[in-house]
C-alpha cells in the first residue's frame, strides 16, 4: 500500500500521508472497541489508519452523506486502513431500525464494506452506553462535571452570547459526591425529564460557546430502538462522539466544517478521559472538511423528511429525491456517485456544486456501459402504403455502437410503425430534416422512406403519416448508400412494440438555491418534475429485469423501475437526458 496515492491529492490525503510518514506510537487493537485497558496488551493494529462514517439513524442517507462515505471509506482503503460504520444513535425519539437498515443498504450499495479479515466494524454508539456512563462518573469524581438543576430557561439565560460571557450556574460548585449521588439517581429514574443535566465544568466565560459547560447527559424517558427502556438518561452527541471514536481507536475523525468550533470540546473530552486512564495516546484527531452543497437540491434530512410527510414526493425513494435510495431508483450507479465525489474534491471552503456535474458523472458511466435500445415516447402512426401486407423484415442494430463484440439486437420492420410525433411536420420549419410531405428520411437501421402525406381527425390533428418505401435501401445491404438523406429517425413496428410506462423526471426545484427563495424551498418546487407517458419500446426488452439500465437513443439513459417494473408491464425511469438541457435553459 502506498502513502502517495495516484488519485488526486487533497488536504486530508496529504494530512494522513504526513501522519503516516511521521510515524506514531504503536496502537494496540483488541479486535473490537474498548477502553485502553483492553487495547494496551493487544497486538499492534494492522490497520494503518481507522476512520468512521457516523450517521444518525434518523433518516435516509443523501448525496451529501455520499461525499462523507466516499471520503472515509475511500481513504481507509487507499492507506491500508479500515473504516467503521458507526450509528450515532443517542437521540432515541427520532431514530429507528428502518433507518438503520436503509443506511446499511445504502453504504453497501455504494460499494463499501466494513467486514474483512474476520473483523466487522459495524458499531452503535448505544453499545457504549455503559462505558460512557462509567466515564461520566469518573468526570464527576475528578471535578470535571457536575449535575446542574437549573431549568432550561435559566440555563439559556446564563449561557451568555457570542459577545458576552456566560455566568456560572448556582449548582456549578456542587461537590462531586452530591453530583455523583444525583447522577446515579438520574440514571435510576428518580428524577423527571429535564429536571437535571450533567454538565462538563470548563469555562462559562470561554469565547467558544461550546466550552461553556456543555451538557454531557440529559434525562429522557424514551424507548430506544436497541436498548429499549434500559436507560432514561442519554449522552449528548458531543460527548458520545469523541468517546466513541477513542473506544474504536479511530485515528482520523473526519467531519464537516460546522464541527470546527466543537473540536476544542472533542479534545477536552479525550484528554480528561485519557488522564483518567480510559484512553491511551495516540488520541483520535478531528479534521473538518466542507460539506457538499448541490444546487437545485435540498440536503437537510429534516426538510427531506417533510417533503415525504407532506406528499410532495412519493417517498424517500422517489426518483426525484437526492437520497441514495432515490438516486438508485432514478438509475444512478454507485460508480457514477463515487466518481462524482472524487471529482468534486475535498476542501475547507464551502461552495456550491452544480447538479449538472452529478448528471454528467452518470452519463460518463453509462455512455460505455449501457446497451442501446429504441423507445417511442410520443407515438404517431407511420403507414407505409406499398409495403406488402404481412411482411416482416428483421433489421439489425448494435447493442452498443462502440462495442461490436456486445452483439446485435433485432428490430422487426413492418408496414405500420410508431414514430415520434415530433419527427413529422406537415409544413416544416426551415431546416427541418425529418418527415414532411415529399421528403425522404432513413428509418434508422431499416429503410429509406418518402413521405406522401398524412391523415387527420375532425379537429385537424395528425393521426397518421403516410410514406412509400425505397425497397433497395435497407441499411447494411449493398447499394443502400445510394440514398443520401439528411435525417434519420427511430421507429418501432406497431404489431411488435411493447407498451411501456415511461417516467420522465426533471429537477425537483426550479431555483439553484431553493432555501434562499422567498417563501422557502417549497415555493421553488418544480410543478413539472415528473411527467408520465405511455410509450412503446422494442420487443427485445420483453424479459428485462428490474434495475436494468439502458440508453434509449435520442431520449437519454433509463432504468427499469426497481419497485414497479414487471416483465409484462414495463416501467422505465429516465435517469438523465443525453445532454444537459438545463445549461441551455439558463
Ligand atoms: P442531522 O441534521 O440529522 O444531524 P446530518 O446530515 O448531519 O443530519 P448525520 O447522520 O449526522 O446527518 O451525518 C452523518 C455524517 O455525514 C456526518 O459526519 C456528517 O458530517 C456527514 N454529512 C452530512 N451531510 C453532509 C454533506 N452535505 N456533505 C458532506 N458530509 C455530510
Ligand atoms: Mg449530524
Amino acid at each position: 500500500m502506498s502513502d502517495a496515492p495516484t488519485t488526486p491529492q487533497h488536504f486530508i490525503r496529504q494530512r494522513i500521508a504526513d501522519d503516516l510518514a511521521a510515524g506514531s506510537p504503536a496502537r494496540g487493537w483488541a479486535g473490537r472497541p474498548g477502553p485502553a485497558a483492553e487495547h494496551r496488551n493487544a497486538p499492534p493494529d494492522t490497520a494503518r489508519i481507522r476512520t468512521r462514517f457516523p450517521p444518525e439513524p434518523n433518516g435516509y442517507l443523501h448525496i451529501g452523506h455520499a461525499k462523507s462515505i466516499c471520503l472515509n471509506f475511500g481513504v481507509a482503503e487507499e492507506f491500508g486502513g479500515r473504516c467503521h460504520l458507526r450509528f450515532d444513535d443517542t437521540n432515541p425519539e427520532k431514530e429507528n431500525q428502518e433507518y438503520v437498515d436503509s443506511i446499511i443498504d445504502a453504504v453497501r450499495w455504494l460499494g463499501y464494506s466494513w467486514d474483512a479479515g474476520g473483523e466487522s466494524d459495524l458499531y452503535f454508539a448505544s453499545d457504549y452506553f455503559d462505558s460512557l456512563y462509567r466515564f461520566a462518573e469518573y468526570l464527576i469524581e475528578a471535578g470535571h462535571a457536575y449535575v446542574d438543576s437549573q431549568t432550561q430557561d435559566e440555563m439559556r439565560a446564563r449561557r451568555g452570547t457570542l459577545t458576552e460571557p456566560g455566568t456560572d450556574s448556582p449548582f456549578r460548585s456542587r461537590n462531586p459526591a452530591e453530583s455523583l449521588r444525583l447522577f446515579r439517581e438520574m440514571r435510576a429514574g428518580a428524577h423527571a425529564d429535564g429536571s437535571h443535566v450533567l454538565r462538563a465544568r470548563i469555562d462559562m466565560a470561554s469565547p467558544n460557546m461550546n466550552l461553556r459547560d456543555p451538557a454531557l447527559y440529559r434525562i429522557r424517558r424514551a424507548h430506544h430502538h436497541r436498548t429499549g427502556d434500559a436507560w432514561c438518561i442519554y449522552p449528548m452527541y458531543d460527548y458520545a462522539h469523541p468517546a466513541g471514536d477513542a473506544l474504536e481507536r479511530i485515528t482520523h475523525s473526519l467531519c464537516t466544517l460546522e464541527f470546527e468550533d466543537h473540536r476544542p470540546f472533542y479534545d477536552w473530552v479525550l484528554e480528561r478521559l485519557a488522564e483518567g486512564g480510559f484512553f491511551d495516546a495516540p488520541l483520535p484527531k478531528q479534521i473538518e472538511f466542507a460539506r457538499l452543497n448541490l444546487d437545485y437540491t435540498i440536503t437537510s434530512k429534516r426538510k427531506l423528511q417533510a417533503l415525504v410527510a407532506d406528499g410532495h414526493v412519493a417517498g424517500w425513494d422517489d426518483p426525484r429525491m437526492p437520497t441514495l435510495v432515490g438516486l438508485r431508483r432514478r438509475g444512478y450507479t454507485p460508480a457514477a456517485i463515487r466518481s462524482f465525489c472524487e471529482r468534486i474534491g475535498v476542501t475547507r471552503s464551502d461552495s456550491w456544486i452544480e447538479l449538472g456535474q452529478l448528471e454528467q458523472a452518470l452519463r460518463e458511466d453509462l455512455e460505455d456501459a449501457a446497451p442501446r435500445a429504441t423507445a417511442v415516447l410520443d407515438p404517431l402512426r407511420l403507414l407505409i402504403e406499398d409495403w406488402p401486407a404481412g411482411r416482416v423484415e428483421p433489421c439489425v442494430a448494435p447493442v452498443h455502437p462502440a462495442h461490436p463484440e456486445r452483439g446485435e439486437r433485432t428490430l422487426p420492420f413492418t408496414g405500420e410503425l410508431w414514430i415520434e410525433r415530433e419527427d413529422f411536420e406537415e409544413t416544416p420549419p426551415k431546416g427541418f430534416r425529418r418527415l414532411f410531405p415529399g421528403n425522404r428520411v432513413r428509418l434508422r437501421y431499416g429503410f429509406v422512406v418518402e413521405c406522401t402525406g398524412c391523415d387527420k381527425d375532425a379537429d385537424g390533428r395528425v393521426v397518421a403519416v403516410r410514406a412509400r418505401i425505397l425497397p433497395d435501401s435497407k441499411s447494411g445491404t449493398p447499394g443502400a448508400d445510394q440514398y443520401k438523406v439528411k435525417g434519420a429517425i427511430h421507429w418501432l413496428s406497431i404489431t411488435h412494440a411493447l407498451s411501456a410506462e415511461i417516467r420522465l423526471y426533471d429537477r425537483l426545484f426550479t431555483e439553484p438555491q431553493p432555501d434562499a427563495v422567498e417563501g422557502g424551498h417549497l415555493a421553488a418546487l418544480n410543478p413539472d418534475s415528473v411527467r408520465i407517458v405511455q410509450g412503446f419500446v422494442e420487443p427485445g426488452l420483453v424479459d428485462t429485469t428490474p434495475e436494468t439500465r439502458l440508453q434509449f437513443e435520442r431520449h437519454g439513459y433509463f432504468v427499469t423501475d426497481r419497485i414497479d417494473h414487471r416483465p409484462g408491464a414495463p416501467v422505465f425511469n429516465r435517469a438523465v437526458t443525453l445532454k444537459d438541457s438545463w445549461a441551455k435553459r439558463k
